[in-house]
């Protein structure tokens, strides 16, 4: 763990948290993420590169733009912050092999799909094209998985994590079709899942699952009880956004138990195997 990789890797996630921000802004509204350069959304003024620097533009405005002094959210500085931060963690867990390339890629996608399906729940299919064209450059050129366990991707293990990271999402696609008559639920999650299953392979795709799904149940529980002690305290005066089952995304919780999975999935199954045995 050389320092100096340690510095080198955080600073390349704060300027991909950089574009990620950009990223997460504008693919939803369908605009180009190279064209034009940034601009300030309120006023509309090219930003300056001065105004680009991660974080530190941000905290030299006191996030606010230069021009118009509108508030710039919080939220840019915190997505530098994190992708940094997890790049950092990526590093320390794969060290610097050729394993790092996916490993990074897979973690900005992440990211980036976390951000915008909690805005807009849903996940762009731009992403999830390039995600999978990655995947596959790293399948055929063999450097995935992103794992810590060392081994040597094969296609086929590929191939079943795609397949394994589907299925489930699909048949829950089904169902709610058939039973529910929503149209669409979770159709961005099954393509985000095929990109993850090329990436990780099967093993690691199935810990991905079943941790997005304790991850999802727990917070999803979480708010329901909130709602309800919240509707109960105020069942005067309730509205139309107490309805029940609003539309919780679960591609977040796909994206964190992925990148868990990715970095720790085959110490969770030794951990697993351990307390059998
Ligand atoms: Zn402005």
């Amino acid at each position: 763990m050389e320092p100096i990789f340690l510095i080198i890797t955080f600073i390349l996630g704060l300027m991909v948290g950089s574009f990620l921000n950009v990223c997460i802004y504008r693919i939803p509204t369908g605009l180009s993420i190279v064209i034009p350069p940034s601009r300030c959304s309120s006023c509309n003024t090219q930003l300056k590169p001065l105004d680009l620097v991660p974080i530190f533009s941000w905290l030299f405005l006191l996030g606010k733009c230069r021009h118009c002094k509108v508030k710039i959210s919080i939220r840019y500085l915190l997505v530098e912050l994190l992708t940094g931060g997890l790049y950092v963690l990526v590093y320390c867990m794969v060290g610097l092999s050729l394993y790092l390339i996916p490993a990074l890629i897979l973690t900005s996608l992440l990211i980036a799909i976390t951000f915008i399906d909690i805005d807009t729940q849903t996940i762009p299919n731009g992403l999830v094209i390039f995600g999978l064209i990655c995947a596959l450059i790293c399948v055929f050129t063999a450097i995935a998985p992103a794992a810590n366990d060392g081994y040597w991707y094969n296609a086929l293990d590929a191939l079943y994590g795609a397949l394994v990271g589907f299925a489930p999402l699909f048949i829950v696609n089904v169902v709610a079709k058939l039973i529910l008559k929503r149209d669409g639920m979770g159709g961005g999650d099954m393509k985000l899942m095929i990109v993850v299953g090329l990436f990780l392979g099967l093993q690691q795709t199935i810990i991905a699952l079943i941790l997005a799904i304790y991850m999802g149940g727990i917070v999803g529980a979480i708010i329901l009880l909130v709602s309800r002690y919240k509707s109960r305290k105020d069942t005067e005066n309730d509205n139309e956004d107490k309805k029940p089952g609003h539309y919780m995304p679960f591609g977040p919780f796909l994206a964190l138990g992925s990148f868990i999975s990715m970095l720790f999935g085959a110490g969770i199954l030794q951990w697993y195997i351990n307390l059998l045995s």
